[in-house]
């Protein structure tokens, strides 16, 4: 992949840093020209810790996981549960905020769940997800009694129930069920339709005979039914469909099987601004808009309220980290674009490469200032594809500036790589005027520690 096509005529947006809004974290300020984040000094900061390196407002993930389990409290007359999908950014540092503000935690690969564990994050209230778990992955879940596996298939389910046989124990478990609703988001992201490689499609009824085989397989007892319809979702009816047709078929089931299931659990995929042209419903909208459609569908379909689960992941921590790098080189480009290089690039955001993600950036020494250039940030990574923002406004950066790009919280860190043998960045957490790095920086030696 190259980069995107140039915009040799794009003109800059002159916005300041925060005429950005809703895409800034939430204590993020401008002073004596710098940006600042909870009451730290972002350039400061990136010149003593090093760049890249990414920063988290404490504040902001406090406020929003607090949001989350108030709001669907609120909205809800019957037991909610707010799970914090860990794949979107996970260390154990915001797994120990996720336990210590109420909430459970979904996890989708070993790895995840062992965060969890060496942090002692209470087991029942993991969830646990995957397409292919891994027959080791299985027996850890079931093993340490996690409070429900997430069944995506009927191997699968076989696999649950005789592990689950073997070790003496029942497991709890959703079903997945794709139900049929084309969200409206990028396709690589939407996972609700027909066309997916996730859960039992309603088509020809294979999620009905799945339902059918968790109830009659031993060890294992089915508690509740699960979707994730996509992410990054901006039109909320999506939600509302799918717990329709969820709703329907927890009737079906009561009416042909006598089976109430007792728990729902809608998936995550709240959208958030990226960009400060777009405009994501808020947390309490997305609990207005949930809640409300299960109590409704509920009553029309004569089914008792389920236990009701949402699983947010990128709307928790997106737009509560940003990154920072330090400018290296600059190039114009005739008749095609100015390039500015930054040392980092797709090892620490590979979403512009991988889904055409945009973002928005700043100098951030220069703060204060209008964004009056457009430039294209290009990483240090050997691909010509490997670049984080293409042809965007920006203040006139020069060599040695900390650039910095926004709402890169959710599923930059998970996805990094060590390309070209660059060490993973470090993450800070800030609050109050004090900075504390809850990942170190990743050395040369970590780098090759495997090898023998
Ligand atoms: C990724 C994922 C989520 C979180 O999605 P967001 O869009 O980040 O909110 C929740 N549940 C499941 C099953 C997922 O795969």
């Amino acid at each position: 992949m190259s980069l995107p096509a140039p915009n040799p005529t794009k003109q800059a947006d002159g916005l300041t840093t925060m005429d950005l809004g809703a895409v800034l974290p939430q204590t993020a300020e401008v002073k004596d020209g710098h940006l600042h984040v909870g009451g730290v000094d972002m350039v400061k900061l990136a010149r003593r810790e090093g760049t890249a390196l990414i920063v988290f407002d404490e504040a902001d993930l406090r406020t929003r996981m607090t949001q989350y389990v108030e709001a669907f409290a609120d909205c809800y007359p019957a037991p909610t549960h707010v799970a914090y999908a860990s794949k979107a950014f996970l260390n154990k540092e915001v797994v120990r905020m996720a336990n210590e503000l109420g909430m459970s935690l979904d996890v989708s690969g070993g790895g995840e769940f062992a965060c969890a564990q060496a942090v002692d994050f209470p087991v029942e209230r993991v969830i646990v997800h995957g397409n292919n778990k891994t027959p080791q992955e299985l027996e850890e879940a079931i093993s340490a009694q996690v409070g429900c596996i997430v069944v995506d298939s009927s191997d699968e389910l076989a696999r649950i129930s005789r592990l689950a046989g073997e070790m003496g124990v029942t497991q709890s478990v959703y079903l997945r069920v794709t139900p049929g609703v084309e969200a409206d988001t990028h396709e690589y992201i939407r996972t609700g339709c027909e066309d997916s490689k996730f859960g039992f499609t309603m088509k020809d009824d294979i999620a009905f005979a799945a339902v059918r085989d968790a109830l009659a397989a031993p060890n294992v007892r089915l508690t509740g039914l699960h979707c994730h319809i996509g992410s990054q979702i901006f039109a909320l009816h999506s939600f509302r469909e799918a717990v329709k047709v969820m709703v329907d078929f927890m009737a079906r089931i009561k009416a042909e099987l006598g089976y109430e299931i007792d728990e729902l659990d809608l998936g995550g995929g709240l959208g958030i601004a990226y960009m400060s042209t777009d405009a994501p419903s808020t947390i309490r909208e997305f609990a207005e808009m949930t809640c409300g459609s299960v109590k409704e569908a509920c009553e029309e379909a004569g089914v008792k309220l389920p236990v009701l689960s949402v699983e947010p992941g990128r709307s928790l921590v997106a737009n509560a980290g940003i990154t920072l790098y330090t400018v290296g080189t600059l190039k114009h480009l005739e008749g095609i674009r100015n390039i500015a290089a930054i040392d980092g690039g797709m090892s620490d955001n590979i979403r512009p490469a991988l889904y055409g993600s945009e973002y928005e950036a700043i100098i951030a020494n220069k703060a204060d200032q209008p964004r009056n250039a457009v430039y294209t940030l290009v990483g240090k990574h050997c691909e010509s594809g490997d670049y984080v923002v293409a042809d965007g406004s920006i203040q006139q950066p020069e060599v040695g500036d900390v650039a910095c790009v926004f709402a890169t919280g959710a599923y930059c860190t998970t996805m990094a790589s060590t390309y070209n043998g660059n060490p993973r960045p470090a993450i800070v957490f800030v609050r109050d005027g004090q900075a504390r790095v809850v990942t170190r920086r990743e050395t040369y030696a970590d780098l090759w520690a495997r090898d023998l």
